[in-house]
């Protein structure tokens, strides 16, 4: 870290221009010594005027550092990109796209195009696995109220029109979602879309990212009575009891994940459909995960993640 910003005031005093955040993120990316993003080589290519060309003579291609990134063909300025990451990284619960586009005075469209870029930033790129004590739990976003269970029901604030419609209506509902969520204590929480909170979809998550004979404490939702003959050791807090906490086993940890997650998508992000609701999920799950950076620390670490792209194609076509 070659300096220590505060706010984003001080980022942009530092980032003064577009060559400042070009050479920042050349070392960044590269530590230095450019790599061809189209053969791979490490020779060291020819300066041009814009950036770099390979010197293999069979690819004598040209580049820049943002070819293979989320940066790759914006017209955005990567001063404009950067601030964009400080911003959305810091909310712990958070940036809607009419705000981001009101702090960065850039159009909506632009602020929404920047928010799914970023968030493709921040998706989990190595496997994670979790140890010791490590809380589980399922969650429902938007559906039907009356179809939850006491302790899943939304908060009446954060549930939007359209759900407080539908849970009086009484028709079904196809965009409810089930999210697992993983969590060890002092450290990761991963959630993941399901498909419903059967035990064949969670318990194939379960054993992908927590190692055997971990501790796992759930609610006593049946899926989870599997647990025990999968190598795993595991309590149950008595929620249809009302009870909530015994000693050391409680599902406090990822409730409250849950509550971040949902006033961010009701309260910030206004949500009403799961199309995008695997990017939201990454977006929470990086902050959440990173939790005990400074906000220039993990500028920094994401910065480094940033080689993945979404086109716009792709997110179109997405929609
Ligand atoms: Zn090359």
């Amino acid at each position: 870290m070659t300096f220590n910003f505060k706010s984003v005031i001080e980022l942009l005093d530092h980032f003064k221009d577009e060559q400042t955040c070009r050479e920042f993120y050349e070392q960044q990316r590269w530590g230095g010594s450019p790599v061809c993003p189209h053969c791979g080589s490490t020779k060291a290519p020819y300066k041009t005027n814009r950036g770099f060309k390979c010197s293999e003579k069979l690819c004598a291609k040209k580049f820049t550092v943002t070819v293979g990134t989320i940066f790759e063909q914006s017209h955005i300025p990567l001063r404009t990109w950067f601030a964009a990451i400080y911003l959305i990284t810091a909310h712990k619960k958070g940036i809607s796209s009419v705000q981001l586009s009101k702090d960065l005075n850039i159009s909506q469209k632009t602020a929404w195009f920047l928010l799914h870029r970023t968030r493709e930033m921040l998706r989990n790129k190595k496997p994670v696995m979790l140890n010791n004590n490590v809380e589980i739990d399922e969650t429902y976003i938007g559906g039907r109220e009356k179809n939850k269970h006491a302790n899943k029901k939304t908060p009446k604030d954060y549930r939007t029109t359209a759900e407080k419609i539908k849970s009086n209506a009484g028709r079904s509902l196809t965009d409810k979602a089930v999210v697992l969520g993983l969590v060890e204590r002092d450290g990761k929480v991963i959630a993941k879309l399901v498909p419903d909170a059967r035990a064949k979809h969670l318990i194939p998550i379960i054993e992908k990212h927590v190692a055997k004979g971990s501790n796992m404490l759930t609610d006593e939702w049946y899926a989870y009575g599997q647990l025990h003959l999968k190598g795993y050791s595991h309590k149950t807090i008595q929620h249809n009891l009302k009870i909530y906490v015994q000693g050391e086993v409680h599902t406090n940890t990822i409730e409250n994940f849950w509550s971040v997650l949902k006033r961010g998508l009701y309260g910030i992000y206004h949500y009403t459909s799961k199309k995008h609701l695997d990017r939201y999920l990454d977006e929470f799950c990086a902050r959440y995960n990173t939790r005990d950076l400074t906000g220039a620390e993990r500028f920094e670490k994401f910065l480094q993640e940033s080689e993945s792209r979404l086109s716009w194609k792709d997110l179109v076509n997405a929609a």
